[in-house]
C-alpha cells in the first residue's frame, strides 16, 4: 500500500481528541496510526511495515486478515447480526461444541463471555458458588484481566490501584527457578518447595474457606515460566485433597500457543474450570470464555446460575471462532506452532543468548518465549528494576525502539521481551524477526554492566 502520511496524521488527531487510552496517562501518549494488516505484518500510513512479534496483545494466532475466518464474519453477518443468550442458535451451539472437543478431560459445558476477565470473574463465581467458600488463592507473577475479581487476582502492579481488602484474595509465589523465591538450584527442588509453600499458605489461610486456586498453565505476561515437572500435577492433588476448585486461566497459553491446543496438554493435568479467550478466534472479534466440568455443571442444573452477560455466545463472534478452529486444524497450525518453536525459535534464542550479554535467560516452547534481560549476567540484576517507568526504564525503552527502526513489532514488560509471532509464523519470517532482535538487543547490551 502506498504511503499516506496527511490520512494518518487525520487518524492520529481524531483519537487524541477524542479516544481514552488503556493503562496511559492520556497527556504522555502517541499511538501510532495504522493502516492495514495482513498474516504476520501490520503498516503505518508513512510507509513502514511491522513483522509482529507481539500478536498484538498475544491474541492473533491465525495472524491477520484469514480469508477463512474473515468470510466467515461476514455470512454470519448477512445472515443474523446478534441474538440473545437464551436462544439456541447454530454458530454458537457449534463454536461450543468445536471448543469443548479440544478441551482436557470433562470439560464439556462452555460459557462464553465477551473476553478473558469476564472469562475469570465467572470461573471464581462458579467455584465459589458450587464449594459454599469464599477464598481464591491466585501466584504473584501473574495476569487474568483488568475486571474486580480478576485484577485482585493478578500478581503485578496493575493490581495496587485497584486492591480491595475484601475481594477474599490470598497470593503465593508459583515456581519460576532463575529467579526462584525459595532458593532451589534444581527443578525438583523449586517443584517440591513450591507446593510445599502452597500447602502451607493453605493451611494458614483455613483450607475450609477456600473456593479456588487459579493459575496461568504457563504464566504469559508476567514472563512465560513453564513449571516444572510435577507442579501442576501436585496442585491438582492438593486441590482434590482439600475440595478446592483448579482454575487454569489459559486465555493467553490456549489455543495453539505452546504447540498444543491447550498448554495442560503438555502437563496431563485437568482443571476443574479453564479459561480461555483471544485466540479462540484471534481476537477477530471479542469472545472468551469458560469450560467447565461435569461436576461443576451439575451444580447449576436445578439451581439458576446466576451470571449472564447480553453479548453471551454472540453470534459474529462464535462464528468467528467456529472459522478459526476450523482453519486451525485443517492448516496444521497447531503444529506449526510447536515444530517452529522446537525447530526455529528455541533454537536461534539459545545461540542469541549466549552472544548477548544482555540475554539472562531464554525460556518458553511452541510460538511462546521470554527473554529476562539483565544488567549482568552473574547476578541477575534485572535489565530495569520491577515495575520501572521514565528514566528508570530507559534500558527497555532503547531495546524497543532498536526492534522498530529494524521493522519488528516486539513485545515488552518489565525487563522482558517475549518472541510470540502468530502460530502462523513461516521459517522464513521467524528467521527475520529474530535477526532483527540480533541486531536490537544490541541497545540493551549498552546497558549491561
Ligand atoms: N488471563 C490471562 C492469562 C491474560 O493474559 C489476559 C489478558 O492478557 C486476561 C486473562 C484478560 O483478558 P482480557 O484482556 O480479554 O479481559
Amino acid at each position: 500500500p502506498s504511503p499516506d502520511p496527511a490520512a494518518g496524521a487525520a487518524v492520529k488527531a481524531a483519537d487524541r481528541a477524542h479516544v481514552f487510552h488503556s493503562w496511559s496517562a492520556q497527556g504522555l501518549i502517541d499511538p501510532l496510526a495504522i493502516a492495514g494488516a495482513d498474516g504476520s505484518y501490520f503498516w503505518d500510513y508513512d510507509g513502514n511495515r511491522y513483522l509482529d512479534f507481539s500478536c498484538q496483545l498475544v491474541n492473533t494466532n491465525i495472524g491477520h486478515q484469514h480469508p477463512k475466518v474473515v468470510a466467515a464474519i461476514q455470512e454470519q453477518a448477512a445472515k443474523m447480526c446478534t441474538i440473545a443468550p437464551g436462544f439456541a442458535v447454530d454458530a454458537r451451539s457449534e463454536a461450543a461444541r468445536l471448543v469443548a472437543e479440544r478441551t482436557p478431560g470433562d470439560l464439556d459445558k462452555i460459557f462464553f463471555t465477551n473476553g478473558g476477565a469476564e472469562a475469570v470473574e465467572n470461573a471464581v463465581r462458579m467455584a465459589r458458588l458450587h464449594t459454599g467458600r469464599s477464598k481464591v488463592l491466585s501466584a504473584y507473577r501473574s495476569y487474568h484481566g483488568a475486571t474486580a475479581a480478576a485484577i485482585n487476582l493478578t500478581g503485578d502492579p496493575r493490581r495496587w490501584p485497584s486492591d480491595t481488602a475484601s475481594a477474599g484474595v490470598v497470593h503465593f509465589w508459583a515456581p519460576f527457578l532463575y529467579r526462584s523465591p525459595f532458593h532451589a538450584e534444581n527443578e525438583a527442588q523449586e517443584c517440591e518447595r513450591a507446593l510445599r509453600h502452597l500447602e502451607d499458605t493453605i493451611a494458614y489461610e483455613g483450607p475450609a474457606g477456600i473456593a479456588a486456586i487459579i493459575l496461568e498453565t504457563i504464566p504469559g505476561t508476567a514472563g512465560i515460566m513453564v513449571p516444572p515437572p510435577g507442579y501442576l500435577a501436585g496442585v491438582r492433588e492438593i486441590c482434590d485433597r482439600y475440595g478446592i476448585v483448579f482454575i487454569l486461566d489459559e486465555v493467553m497459553a490456549g489455543f495453539g500457543r505452546t504447540g498444543h491446543w491447550f498448554a495442560a496438554d503438555h502437563f496431563g493435568v485437568t482443571p476443574d474450570l479453564l479459561t480461555f479467550a483471544k485466540g479462540v478466534n484471534s481476537g477477530y472479534v471479542p469472545l472468551g470464555g469458560v469450560a467447565i466440568s461435569a461436576e461443576i455443571a451439575a451444580t447449576f442444573d436445578q439451581r439458576p446460575y446466576p451470571g449472564g452477560l447480553t453479548y453471551s455466545g454472540h453470534p459474529l463472534a462464535c462464528a468467528s471462532a467456529v472459522a478459526t478452529i476450523n482453519a486451525m486444524a485443517e492448516e496444521g497450525i497447531v503444529e506449526n506452532a510447536a515444530a517452529i518453536g522446537e525447530n526455529v525459535i528455541g533454537p536461534a534464542l539459545k545461540e542469541i543468548a549466549e552472544r548477548h550479554p544482555s540475554v539472562g535467560e531464554v525460556r518458553g516452547l511452541g510460538v511462546f518465549w521470554a527473554l529476562d534481560l539483565v544488567k549482568n549476567k552473574e547476578t541477575r540484576e534485572p535489565l530495569v528494576p520491577y515495575n520501572a517507568s521514565g528514566a528508570a526504564n530507559q534500558p527497555m525503552a532503547d531495546f524497543a525502539a532498536a526492534c522498530k527502526r529494524g521493522g519488528l513489532w516486539p513485545f515488552v514488560n518489565m525487563n522482558r521481551t517475549h518472541v510470540v509471532p502468530p502460530c502462523t509464523v513461516t521459517e522464513s519470517e521467524a528467521k527475520e524477526g529474530l535477526a532483527i532482535l540480533d541486531e536490537a538487543l544490541g541497545a540493551a547490551d549498552a546497558h549491561t554492566v
